[in-house]
C-alpha cells in the first residue's frame, strides 16, 4: 500500500500538522519540528505533545508514515568548529523533538564543505555527527536525503550516501530518503522505465533498498543533470507523470512516506489525488 501526502504546516503549534495532512487527503506527511529558520526552541509542552499524539490517532496517521525534516541551518559536515558544534546541538534538539513526539525518523539534507575541507573529510564529520546524535538519543533513526547537489552540498551520488551509511556505526538507526526532484538534477533519470529502472537498480546495488524509509516526490523545473534544486508540481516539470506512474506501482515503495514538496500547495488534494490515480 501506497502512503502519500506533503510536507504540512506547523503554525500554531506541531499538533496542528495531522488535521493540515487529513485536510489535503493525505496518508503521510512530513512537518517541521520547531521553527526551521531559527536555532533555538523551547521544548513542546506535554499538552502539545499529547495533543499530536491524538490527533495523529484520531485521524488515522501512523508514525511509521510521518518523516520530519531538520532545520535548513544544520550543516552535519561543517567546516568551522564552532558552526559544527552548533549543528550537532541543533541536530541532537530535534532528534530528541521526535522522540517526544512518538515519531520513528528525522530527514536531514546530509551537509556542505563550503570548498573549505576535502568531500571525504566532509563525509567523515556527517557520520561522525549521527554517530553522536544516535548515542545522545532513543529510538529515532536519522534519515539522510539526496541532494541535487547544489553548491557545495554533499549526498547527490548515490556513493556518498553509502560512504556515510558506512561509517554509521548502528545500521538499525539509519536511512535514506529519495528525492526524485534531487534525483533528476543529479543525473539520475527516471523519465521511462529503463531510466527508471537502471537509476533503482544502481540505487539498490550501491546503498540497498533496505535503507530506503521514506521519498520526496517532487517534479523538477530544471533539465537532467542541472545540479539545480528546483522543484516543480507533479506532472508539469521535466520529469514528467510516467515516472511518478513507476513509483506508485513499484511495491518497494510499499508502506514508506512519500511526500510532496511541490511548490504550489493549494493543488496538493489534486495532486495526491493524481498519484493515487496512477495505480494500475
Ligand atoms: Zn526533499
Ligand atoms: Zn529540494
Amino acid at each position: 500500500m501506497k502512503f502519500v501526502g506533503a510536507h504540512v504546516s506547523i503554525s500554531g503549534g506541531v499538533e496542528n500538522a495531522p488535521k493540515n495532512a487529513a485536510a489535503i487527503g493525505a496518508k503521510a506527511f512530513a512537518l517541521f519540528t520547531k521553527n526551521q529558520r531559527q536555532w533555538e526552541a523551547k521544548p513542546y509542552a506535554q499538552a502539545q505533545i499529547e495533543a499530536f499524539k491524538s490527533e495523529c490517532d484520531r485521524l488515522g496517521f501512523s508514525a511509521d508514515h510521518i518523516l520530519p525534516h531538520d532545520s535548513y541551518l544544520i550543516n552535519l559536515g561543517a567546516p568551522e568548529a564552532e558552526s559544527l558544534a552548533r549543528s550537532q546541538a541543533a541536530f541532537i534538539d530535534e532528534m530528541k523533538r521526535c522522540e517526544a513526539l512518538g515519531l520513528k525518523a528525522l530527514n536531514f539534507h546530509p551537509g556542505s564543505h563550503k570548498n573549505m575541507i576535502a568531500q571525504e573529510e566532509c563525509i567523515a564529520r556527517i557520520a561522525s555527527s549521527v554517530n553522536i546524535a544516535l548515542d545522545r538519543s532513543r529510538n529515532v533513526c536519522a534519515v539522510i536525503e539526496n541532494t541535487a547537489g547544489q553548491g557545495s552540498n554533499l549526498g547527490f551520488r548515490f556513493e556518498q550516501l553509502a560512504a556515510i551509511v558506512d561509517r554509521v556505526e548502528d545500521k538499525t538507526r539509519i536511512g535514506v530518503c529519495l528525492d526524485t526532484c534531487h534525483l533528476f538534477a543529479s543525473g539520475y533519470d527516471l523519465r521511462d522505465a529503463a531510466a527508471y529502472a537502471k537509476t533503482m537498480s544502481e540505487f539498490d546495488r550501491i546503498v540497498g533498498f533496505g535503507y530506503l524509509r521514506g521519498m520526496h516526490l517532487n517534479d523538477a523545473k530544471a533539465p537532467l543533470d542541472s545540479r539545480l534544486d528546483r522543484h516543480e508540481s507533479i506532472g508539469k516539470g521535466a520529469i514528467g507523470l510516467e515516472a511518478f506512474r513507476l513509483i506508485m506501482n513499484d511495491p518497494r515503495m510499499d508502506d514508506i512516506p512519500l511526500i510532496l514538496e511541490t511548490i504550489d500547495e493549494t493543488i496538493w488534494n489534486e495532486e495526491i489525488a493524481l498519484l493515487y490515480s496512477l495505480i494500475d
